[in-house]
């Protein structure tokens, strides 16, 4: 097939994707069993995919990442992604609002052996972030909680984020809806549009930020460089 330019060539079947997984996302049996054990644990099975997994364990890397933090903790499988990419001394802060799924988390940390770099914290976004400043800068900001939050989220991560590190929003293509303007205003994303466009906004701002990118996976995954 021939290079069609900005629209999709068609390469990216189910199985070549099936493919590329097993080559490249080094999703060892403890990350399978944390993201496979999520919806028996009676959590939403909304966790990132692998692929998603790699992509944070790579950007954690390439920014050289030592301290980061993350918003919407869930089951822990994106923080094992990216503690795994960090060094020895290195702090992964992650928030969770639901206290049941911050405790199926903190198994899960300790299963993976990295109960010395990530700390759970228990609370809403909005309350936790001030509590971090302290900690900061940081070279990464993963930002994958409640939707209406997420332009409030980046506002943090411009203020609290060092120069050359990147700040990334998961679900960027609000399922699917994010360029919609005829949403009832009784739809479930509704009300997450304006906060979400906000968010990519401040990302795509040069004034802020040197460069701003969406990865391409399924829910879209914006990532940002910071000034
Ligand atoms: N990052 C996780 C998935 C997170 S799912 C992973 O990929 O493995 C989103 C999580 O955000 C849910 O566990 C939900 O309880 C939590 N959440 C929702 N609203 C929140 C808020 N205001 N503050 C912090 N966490 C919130
Ligand atoms: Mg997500």
């Amino acid at each position: 097939m021939a290079h069609q330019g900005a629209t999709d060539s068609g390469y990216r079947t189910k199985p070549l994707l099936d493919f590329v997984t097993k080559t490249l996302a080094r999703e060892d049996g403890i990350l399978r069993e944390i993201r496979e054990s999520t919806e028996a644990k009676g959590l939403p099975a909304i966790s990132v995919g692998a692929d998603e997994g790699r992509m944070l364990h790579f950007l954690a890397s390439a920014c050289g990442a030592q301290r980061i933090v993350e918003v919407g903790t869930l089951a822990g499988y994106s923080a094992v992604w990216l503690a795994r990419a960090l060094p020895e001394g290195g702090m992964l802060h992650t928030i969770e609002y639901d206290p049941k799924h911050a405790a199926v988390a903190v198994e899960n940390i300790a299963l993976a052996g990295l109960a010395q770099k990530i700390v759970v914290h228990v609370g809403a976004g909005s309350t936790v972030l001030p509590t971090l400043e302290k900690h900061g800068l940081f070279d990464l900001v993963f930002i994958d909680a409640d939707k209406v939050g997420y332009a409030a989220y980046v506002k943090w991560a411009v203020k609290n984020t060092r120069s050359g590190g990147f700040v990334i929003c998961d679900n960027a293509y609000l399922f699917g809806n994010l360029h919609r303007d005829d949403l009832p205003p009784g739809h479930d994303d509704a009300p997450k549009i304006a906060p979400m466009r906000a968010a990519l906004s401040m990302l795509a701002d040069e004034t802020l930020f040197s460069s701003c990118a969406m990865l391409p996976t399924g829910e879209g995954m914006a990532v940002a460089v910071r000034r």
